[in-house]
């Protein structure tokens, strides 16, 4: 079956494990009804040797022009001075979200039935890396400084997405996480503009708040409380890991990072050199990648079918592959997920 009016998308394979993933996803996909229609721009490591450039002029430019990616791990080349491939394309792209969903695939670890989603803004607060020294008595360390830099118009903008988020994807409430007791400017201005925010929203998405110091603790007490959590750059970094850990770690977290220019999507973990070219790669975190471009396009009931192929080939056929503690390979999981479709 072929899906009528398959979207333009951008595929980057990118490094190490992310072929044999990459060519994984695509499979099950065109299971589903292929509905996308893949671009495949090289990046990574194997551009570098080619181009020079590990995020060579091609790739941005379909980028630009399907405005939709699905990322594979990319090696950042050591030496050589090469900038991340990641800042540099949330920068192009103004990548202002960063979304991570978890959930329990497998059952019987420590939490059962988690399912939240973590939305962090992905551009301003204490990443803007405003930083400097001051040199005392001879110690060019002597005092270090550090400002955060949040506005308005970027808290408004985060906070919309959450919310909207939660409304187009059947989400019941947003929790804002703060601290604002304490860094009254920096990220009151954060806590005010959200709850703004959440008053025009009022009936339709309900809205609640923590203090991130209380919110990191009761993530582990009962994390069944939370929905979609919004939150400022470093507390997003350091929950959305925490949450991550909830259900079993990196290993099957996909992410998203979504932006005014487009929506860029990936799996957390990297591109895993020990494991390389052997067949046995968990594609799974860049399948659920998949799955959260689907819904970003508004085909939730591929989406749907997706991750229930995926729950039933885990839960009930038991197929998982070594990382899992099963036997299977990156193929015979690819193959029980295509006979789920
Ligand atoms: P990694 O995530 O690649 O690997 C950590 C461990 O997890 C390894 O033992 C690996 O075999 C295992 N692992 C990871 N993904 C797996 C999968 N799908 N199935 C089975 N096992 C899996 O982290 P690393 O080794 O620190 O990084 C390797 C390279 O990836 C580095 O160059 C790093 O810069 C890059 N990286 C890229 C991204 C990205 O592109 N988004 C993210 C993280 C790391």
């Amino acid at each position: 079956m072929t899906l009528a009016n398959p979207i333009p998308a951008t595929l980057v394979p990118g490094d190490g494990i992310g072929p044999e993933i990459s060519a994984a996803v695509v499979e099950i996909l065109d299971a589903l009804g292929k509905p996308f229609a893949w671009d495949v721009q090289e990046g990574g490591m194997a551009a570098a040797a080619k181009s020079g450039d590990p995020l060579p002029a091609a790739l941005l430019d379909s980028i630009r022009r399907t405005r939709l990616a699905l990322k594979g791990p990319l090696t950042t080349p050591v030496g050589g001075g090469f900038r991340s491939v990641n800042v540099r394309l949330r920068e192009e792209f103004k990548l202002y979200a960063n979304l991570r969903p978890a959930r329990t695939l497998i059952p019987g670890g420590r939490y059962e039935d988690i399912d939240l989603v973590l939305v962090r803004e992905n551009l301003e607060g204490l990443y803007v890396g405003f930083e400097h020294y001051i040199p005392i008595d001879g110690d060019p360390h002597a005092v270090a400084i550090g400002s955060g830099v949040n506005t308005r118009a970027g808290c408004r903008r985060i906070a919309e997405f959450a919310f909207d988020y939660a409304m187009k994807n059947g989400r019941k409430k947003v929790t804002i996480v703060h601290k604002a007791n304490v860094l009254k400017a920096l990220t009151g201005v954060f806590l005010e503009t959200a709850q703004q925010v959440a008053k025009t929203y009022e009936g339709r998405v309900a809205a609640d708040e923590r203090i991130v110091d209380a919110c990191a603790m009761q993530l582990v007490l009962k994390p069944w409380q939370f929905d979609v959590i919004v939150t400022t750059n470093l507390f997003g970094d350091i929950l959305s890991d925490e949450i991550a850990g909830l259900v079993g770690g990196l290993g099957m977290a996909p992410g998203a990072n979504i932006g005014e220019g487009a929506a860029i999507f990936e799996a957390v973990h990297g591109s895993a050199p020990d494991i390389a070219g052997r067949g046995i790669a968990n594609p799974l975190a860049l399948l659920l990648a998949a799955a959260m471009m689907l819904d970003h396009v508004g085909r939730f009931d591929d989406a749907r079918r997706l991750r229930g192929a995926i729950d039933a080939t885990l839960r009930e056929d038991g197929v998982r592959t070594a990382d899992l503690g099963g036997k299977a390979t990156t193929g015979d999981l690819t193959q029980a997920i295509v006979r789920r479709l």
